[in-house]
C-alpha cells in the first residue's frame, strides 16, 4: 500500500479527512458527540423493544390532550436543541398517541399492524440512505428479488414487471396507466386523451375510493368508472358486467378496463376472477385486481383457491403494508406485459442515461416503471421481514384471521341482541345493537354511541359501517397480535355499553 491509502486514483491511500465538529456552528450535521449519540440510540432501541413486548397491555388509542395539540403549533426551530430533549417530546407528544393499529385490539379501517423485525429493517434502511430510482447498487438487487418473489407467488411470466411503490392506490394508478396506454395504442403519453370515444372502465359499488381517484388522475374521469351491480356475497355480478360493456359500446363509449376486487373494504368480498377474466378476454378488456389486502391470501395454501384467476389478470395492485404486516408504507403493482409497462413510463432524459457498466449502468430502472424518480429503500423492509418470518408464518397469520372472523361472526349469530350486517367470509365482520322496539334511526345513533364509547375508552378499535340505511360496528381482523380472547371482549363490551344505554322500560 502507497503512502496514499487504498482510495486515491492512484490506488493509494488518502489521509483520512478530519472529523467534523458536528452541532457546532458551520452545518456540521452528523453527531458531535458520537458516544452519546450511540448511547441515545441504544436506549431508543431498548425503549421500542420494550414497547413492542408490552403491545396490548395499555389502551388501543386514547385522546390528544389540548396540551399535546399546542406543542405542535411551535414554528420552525432555527437552533440544535439536545437530541435527548426531542426524544423527550417525542415519549411525551407522539409515541403515547399513535392510532394503535400495533394493538391486538385494533380493528379498523384495513390496517397492517407491523412487526419489531420490519421496524429493524426501516432502521437500516434509514442508515442506507438509498435512491432506488435506478443505478447499479444492492438496493436494486434487494428490489429485482423482491419482484421476482412475488412474480412467482403469482404465477406470473418471467416478462412480467413489479414495482415497490407507496401503497395499492399508487400501485392502481400505475397499473390504469398500462391499460391506458394500450387502450390509446400509446397516444396517451403525448397527445393525452383528446381523440378517440371515452375510455370507460368497470368495478363495483365496493371498488375501493382509490380507484376513482385514479381514474380522475389519469384523465379519465371519475364518472367514466362504472359500478356494476353486486351479488349477496358482495362481489361482482358478471351478467351485470357484461351488460354494462354492451351498453357503453352500443352508446360509442370504449370499454377498456375491468377493475376487480380481491377483498372488499366493506365485506372482503372476492370477485369470480375467474368469469371476469373471460369477460375480459371476450371484449378485450384490461384486467386489474384490487387486492389491497387479500393478495396475502395467496400465502396461505388453504386459502389461495379463493384467488384463483388471479394469476391471469394484466395488473394486480397490493399492499405489503396491509395483511403481510410490513411497516407503513409499501405496496406493490406487477404487470404482465413488462414492454408495455416500460413503454408507458420509461425514457429518460439525458443525464439518466445508463453507462454499460459501473454505477450508472444497468437496463430497465425502477423509475422506468412509474412516475417518481428518487425512491426510497421501501423494497428492504419487504425482502427482510419476508427472509426473517418466511411467507409461511404470514400465511398462517392470515388463516388465524380469518378463523377469528369466522368465529366472530358465530358469536354475533349467537346473541340475539347483536345482527350481524352483511356477509363475513373473509376477514371483516359487520354487526349492530339491537334492541326490542327501536326504529333504525334509532339504533343508528346508538350504535354510533356504543362504537365512540369502545373507541374513545381505548377498549378496542373497531370502525364504523354504513350498510344500506344500517349504522354498524366493523370489524377488521388484519391484525397478528389479535387472540380469540380480544374479539369475546369485544363481544362482551358491545353487549355491556348497549344495555347501559338503553335505558330500562
Ligand atoms: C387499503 C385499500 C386500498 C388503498 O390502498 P392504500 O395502500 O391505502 O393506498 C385499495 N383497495 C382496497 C381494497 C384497500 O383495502
Amino acid at each position: 500500500m502507497s503512502d496514499n491509502g487504498p482510495f486515491s486514483i492512484f490506488g493509494g491511500a488518502s489521509p483520512t479527512a478530519p472529523p467534523p465538529s458536528p452541532g457546532a456552528p458551520g452545518g456540521h450535521l452528523d453527531p458531535a458527540d458520537w458516544d452519546a449519540f450511540r448511547a441515545s440510540l441504544h436506549q431508543v432501541v431498548d425503549e421500542m423493544v420494550d414497547r413492542f413486548q408490552d403491545e396490548g397491555t395499555g389502551p388501543v388509542w386514547q385522546a390528544i390532550p389540548e396540551s399535546v395539540h399546542q406543542e405542535f403549533t411551535e414554528p420552525l426551530p432555527r437552533a440544535p436543541r439536545p437530541l435527548d430533549s426531542v426524544l423527550d417530546r417525542v415519549r411525551r407528544d407522539v409515541l403515547p398517541y399513535t392510532l394503535g393499529n400495533t394493538h391486538p385490539r385494533f380493528f379498523g379501517w384495513v390496517h397492517g399492524s407491523g412487526t419489531p423485525v420490519g421496524a429493524l429493517a426501516e432502521l437500516l434502511a434509514a442508515c442506507m440512505n438509498a435512491n432506488t430510482g435506478g443505478r447499479h447498487h444492492a438496493p436494486i438487487l434487494v428490489e429485482d428479488q423482491v419482484v421476482n418473489w412475488i412474480r412467482r407467488l403469482f404465477d406470473f411470466p418471467e416478462e412480467a414487471t413489479g414495482l415497490v411503490v407507496s401503497g395499492t392506490s399508487m400501485a392502481t394508478v400505475v397499473g390504469l396507466a398500462v391499460a391506458r396506454h394500450r387502450a390509446t395504442r400509446g397516444l396517451d403519453r403525448k397527445e393525452g386523451l383528446r381523440d378517440g370515444p371515452p375510455l370507460v372502465g368497470y368495478t363495483t359499488r365496493d371498488g375501493h375510493q382509490s380507484i376513482r381517484d385514479a381514474f380522475s388522475l389519469l384523465g379519465l374521469g371519475a364518472s367514466a368508472l362504472r359500478a356494476v351491480p353486486m351479488l349477496d356475497d358482495g362481489s361482482m355480478d358478471p351478467v351485470a358486467l357484461e351488460r354494462r360493456i354492451t351498453e357503453d359500446v352500443h352508446a360509442g363509449r370504449k370499454p377498456f378496463a375491468v377493475i376487480a376486487t380481491a377483498g372488499s373494504v366493506t365485506c372482503g368480498a372476492i370477485d369470480d376472477l375467474v368469469r371476469i377474466r373471460e369477460i375480459c378476454r371476450d371484449h378485450g378488456l384490461w384486467m386489474h385486481v384490487d387486492a389491497a389486502f387479500g393478495a396475502a391470501a395467496r400465502l396461505s395454501p388453504q386459502l389461495a383457491p379463493r384467488l384463483d384467476g388471479i394469476e391471469t389478470a394484466d395488473s394486480i395492485a397490493f399492499d405489503f403494508h396491509k395483511w403481510f404486516h410490513v411497516p407503513y408504507d409499501a405496496g406493490f403493482v406487477l404487470v404482465r406485459d413488462g414492454r408495455l409497462h416500460t413503454a408507458t413510463f420509461g425514457g429518460r432524459e439525458d443525464y439518466l442515461t445508463s453507462l454499460g457498466q459501473g454505477p450508472g449502468s444497468g437496463d430497465i430502472w425502477p423509475c422506468d416503471l412509474g412516475p417518481e424518480l428518487s425512491r426510497g429503500f421501501r423494497a428492504f423492509k419487504v425482502w427482510f421481514t419476508l427472509q426473517t418470518l418466511g411467507a409461511d408464518a404470514i400465511g398462517e397469520a392470515v388463516e388465524r384471521n380469518v378463523r377469528q372472523a369466522r368465529s366472530l361472526a358465530r358469536m354475533v349469530d349467537r346473541e340475539p341482541e347483536l345482527e350481524r350486517l352483511g356477509p363475513a367470509d373473509l376477514n371483516i365482520v359487520s354487526f349492530r345493537y339491537r334492541a326490542e322496539g327501536r326504529g333504525n334511526a334509532e339504533l343508528n345513533e346508538l350504535n354510533r354511541e356504543i362504537l365512540l364509547e369502545i373507541q374513545e375508552r381505548g377498549i378496542a378499535l373497531p370502525s364504523p359501517i354504513r350498510r344500506d340505511e344500517a349504522f354498524g360496528i366493523r370489524v377488521c381482523l388484519c391484525n397478528h397480535r389479535t387472540h380469540d380472547s380480544d374479539l369475546r371482549l369485544l363481544v362482551k363490551a358491545v353487549l355491556e355499553l348497549g344495555r347501559s344505554l338503553v335505558p330500562v322500560g
